[in-house]
């Protein structure tokens, strides 16, 4: 069903008005370069977590839904895989101009429903951007090989073949980047895709496939299903065992990464998977202090803490474990937290509840167990909810839960 002509009535009924004057929200999923509902007619809601806003409703699609949008690329991609490499090319440069033109937008879309603060997403759009820049070239580069053959009788030419339709599964931490990383491989290689965003942050996605499909990028080489948590697990389990898919990429837990894992075998699928971390982080008492700390804010608390690569342990040298905390706890005092989209904050909510619940119990573990808290550790409770402390605490050791486990929030854990 094609709704592009009643789209404008479906968000100016629908959106909150902190999005409603923006060009590229939209309500509804994108199959075939066809803005639709789900077949249930069920939706699910967006919200900010800044302040628990409703943005907008999109399609809570289904197994059916699913099954279509992977036909559609299926279809798709008899003929994407056919186009030249200066074609794909040119349409993913084309789909970058586009993506660049509307930075700001899209920026704003994704602080609204991710909460990350405004000069972070602005950042996470370069960086996003930049991925399908890449692409377009290096879509132009995709060689083969010849090589020595043992017998005369024989010629032995390697190519690089498109594997076909693609399922993306991407987060929410990176509403953009995780989109453009795995999309513009998949078309500079030729290949289709159905991307399924996180329920957390899909406006994002949707306001990126409509910048591709102005920029020219064929019907159903390019498609979005959004789905509520509720229904990720049928929506991915469809991606995974159709034999009309040919490979998975996820980012995302490592629990849930390990049920695709397993998923894909039956089909013998190639998967790509991007999982969680447990990261170190190490100063020795040679380092610059003032850089040590400086690296410290940008890789424990962007973002809230809630990436991958965030420090979840900083182990620090004894000599200057004091010196070292001190300045830090200086540093985290300068955050400032609020409403990502309010001028001059650094530190956004939380992305839902049950990440702010699981930050809280992870603090709560350790200072039960006799951890110190030197800053913050608890919710920033006139904020509401999801909003917690920038928190330093120390006197850790590994029975504590901070100690083992990925806390996705803006926790320093010093160990000397
Ligand atoms: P997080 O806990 O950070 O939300 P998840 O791994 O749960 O990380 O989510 C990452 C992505 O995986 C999201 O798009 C989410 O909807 C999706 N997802 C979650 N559970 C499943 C599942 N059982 N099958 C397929 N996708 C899933």
């Amino acid at each position: 069903m094609n709704v592009i002509g009643k789209l404008p009535f479906v968000i100016a009924t629908r959106l909150s008005q902190q999005i409603r004057n923006m060009s590229l929200v939209r309500s509804l999923a994108f199959v075939n370069n066809q803005w639709v509902p789900a077949s249930s007619g069920e939706t699910f809601e967006v919200t900010n977590p800044a302040n628990g806003q409703v943005l907008g409703q999109v399609p809570d699609m289904d197994v059916d839904d699913t099954e279509q949008a992977v036909n559609v690329a299926f279809e798709a991609f008899k003929t994407w895989e056919h186009t030249t490499a200066k074609e794909r090319s040119v349409l993913l440069r084309k789909w970058y101009n586009l993506l660049e033109d509307n930075k700001d937008e899209i920026a704003r879309i994704m602080t609204a429903e991710s909460g990350k603060p405004l000069s972070e997403a602005a950042g996470e759009v370069a960086y996003a951007n930049g991925f399908i820049d890449w692409f377009s070239e290096e879509a132009r580069r995709i060689p083969g090989e010849i090589v020595a053959s043992p017998t005369q009788t024989k010629e032995m030419m390697m190519i690089r073949r498109p594997i076909g339709v693609a399922a993306l599964i991407t987060p929410w931490n990176f509403p953009a980047a995780m989109i453009t990383r795995k999309a513009g491989a998949a078309l500079a290689a030729g290949c289709t895709c159905v991307i399924k965003p996180a329920e957390d942050t899909p406006l994002t996605a949707l306001a990126m496939a409509d910048l591709a499909a102005k920029a020219g990028i064929p019907k159903g080489v390019i498609n979005v299903v959004t789905c509520s948590r509720k229904k990720a697990a049928e929506v991915g389990r469809v991606l995974c065992t159709s034999p009309q898919v040919a490979g998975l990429s996820f980012t995302g837990s490592t629990n849930v990464g390990k049920l695709l894992y397993e998923q894909c075998a039956s089909t013998v699928k190639r998967v790509s998977l991007e999982l969680g971390g447990n990261a170190p982080y190490i100063v020795f008492e040679s380092a610059d202090l003032e850089a040590a700390v400086k690296g410290t804010i940008a890789c424990k608390f962007r973002n809230c803490g809630q990436t991958c690569v965030s420090a979840n342990r900083l182990f620090i040298q004894e000599s200057i474990f004091d010196q070292f905390v001190a300045k830090l706890e200086e540093a985290v005092k300068g955050l400032k937290v609020g409403d990502g989209a309010a001028a001059g904050v650094t530190q956004g909510p939380l992305i839902n509840d049950a990440q702010a619940t699981k930050v809280k119990q992870l603090v709560e573990d350790a200072v039960k167990k006799g951890a110190k808290v030197h800053l913050g550790g608890k919710p920033v409770s006139e904020m509401g909810t999801r909003f917690f402390q920038p928190t330093i605490i120390s006197d850790v050791d590994h029975s504590m839960r901070v100690f083992n486990e990925e806390i996705f929030g803006p926790v320093a854990v010093c160990i000397p």
